[in-house]
């Protein structure tokens, strides 16, 4: 994978978010790091299509969250692109969208394994594998999955965090500790907006 001579490399890491925790952390920072990426954007879905029917967090919220547990991360951004573009969040409409204002960037779209075996599911998926290269990562508890045939990808090594935000969300629920996988700041905000307090 090569940079053009002007273009920034840029990561896009799409993800609801619902709560951000440490295995998106440490999978951003280790992939940044891994392809020596100049941005690496953690992009929250404003609507994310993918859980249609399961409730989920208001976006906002959401974003708080990424936002302040990125404020101590250098290099790595809480992008709010998909709020403010409203409707269903499309990787291909926020690669696009990037690209208008940076033509010569090239993005990388990096993606769990759990995602990475279905993205012949996502929106536009033709013209989005022209577009961007992708960065697998293992996830513990998912095996390992190549994208399907057409997309070019990298696999990186991420150090394995054993968490979803499925068990967060039951954690909070019921009171348990979450301090071994969500940062204080996210804790902070949890509390203050008073989320996963109740069944939704
Ligand atoms: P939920 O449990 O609500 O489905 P999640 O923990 O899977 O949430 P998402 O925000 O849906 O979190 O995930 C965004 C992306 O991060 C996906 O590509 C997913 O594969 C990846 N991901 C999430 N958690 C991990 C983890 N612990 N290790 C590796 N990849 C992860």
């Amino acid at each position: 994978m090569t940079g053009t001579a002007t273009g920034l490399r840029i990561g896009v890491y799409g993800g609801t978010f619902d709560p951000i925790h440490l295995g998106h952390i440490e999978l951003a920072e280790s992939v940044r790091d891994a392809l020596s990426l100049d941005r690496m954007l953690l992009v929250v879905a404003n609507q994310p299509w993918q859980k249609a029917g399961q409730p989920v967090t208001p976006a906002e919220d959401r974003y708080a969250m990424v936002a302040a547990a990125l404020a101590d991360r250098p290099g790595l951004e809480a992008s709010r692109i998909e709020l403010d573009r409203g409707g269903p969040s499309y990787t291909i409409d926020t690669v696009r969208q990037l690209r208008e204002v940076d033509p010569d960037s090239e993005v990388v779209v990096i993606v769990g394994a759990d995602v990475a075996a279905s993205l012949d599911t996502w929106h536009d998926h033709e013209a989005l594998q022209e577009l961007v290269t992708l960065a697998v990562v293992d996830r513990p508890g998912s095996p390992p999955a190549d994208p399907p045939a057409g997309w070019q990808f990298v696999r990186v090594p991420v150090r394995p965090v054993d968490v979803s935000s499925t068990d967060l969300r039951s954690r909070l629920l019921a009171g348990e500790p979450v301090d071994d996988v969500l940062p204080d700041a996210v804790i902070r905000c949890v509390t203050e907006r008073g989320l996963y307090a109740a069944e939704r």
